[in-house]
């Protein structure tokens, strides 16, 4: 296991605001809210995610809130199956890597994807800290530390309302134990 010491070391920018809405949110396909569930991830405009999330998924998602420990509705969630961004419904975590934290968030081992996951440094609250956001859209997920059980060492630490699930079987990961 390598934990990234250059992440801490980088120089990535703050968070962006989020990106103006475009010209696709005048296709009403665009604003379908069961596009997320039907064909092949995308990234979504604003506007959509606007009308679509709820107060907290959009502040976490959009704004990097956190939820409060223990309010989401994935922390205790047990079942077998897929989560996915709530933005743009991109493959993100599985349940065979999910793990009792006991922080109150739904917390992995790792994603299905290496590259599904877009890795930044965030300073704020006056701490240094690894941001994971969905590599496809940039919805803020939560933050990556490196005292996770194995089999990577590392725990995911996301907020549920950044998060959708389906009961499907979720393909193995690809992960290599690194997240760089
Ligand atoms: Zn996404």
């Amino acid at each position: 296991m390598s934990f990234p010491r250059s992440a801490l070391a980088s120089s990535d920018p703050p968070a962006a605001d989020p990106p103006a809405a475009d010209p696709r949110a005048a296709n009403p396909r665009a604003a379908d809210p069961r596009a997320a569930n039907t064909g092949p991830a995308r990234p979504v405009d604003d506007g959509e995610l606007r009308r679509r999330l709820s107060s907290v998924q959009y502040q976490v998602t959009r704004c990097s809130g956190t939820e409060p420990a223990f309010t989401g509705v994935y922390w205790n969630h047990k079942a077998r199956g897929e989560y996915a961004c709530i933005c743009c419904g991109a493959a993100l975590f599985s349940s065979a890597d999910k793990f009792e934290s006991g922080t109150g968030w739904p917390s992995y081992t790792r994603p299905i994807r290496k590259a599904g996951i877009a890795y930044h440094t965030d300073r704020s609250y006056g701490m240094e800290r690894i941001e994971a956001k969905c590599a496809q859209c940039d919805a803020h997920l939560g933050h990556v530390f490196p005292d996770g059980p194995k089999p990577t060492g590392l725990r995911y630490c996301i907020n549920s309302a950044s998060l959708g699930f389906s009961a499907k079987v979720p393909a193995p990961s690809d992960f290599d134990e690194s997240i760089r």
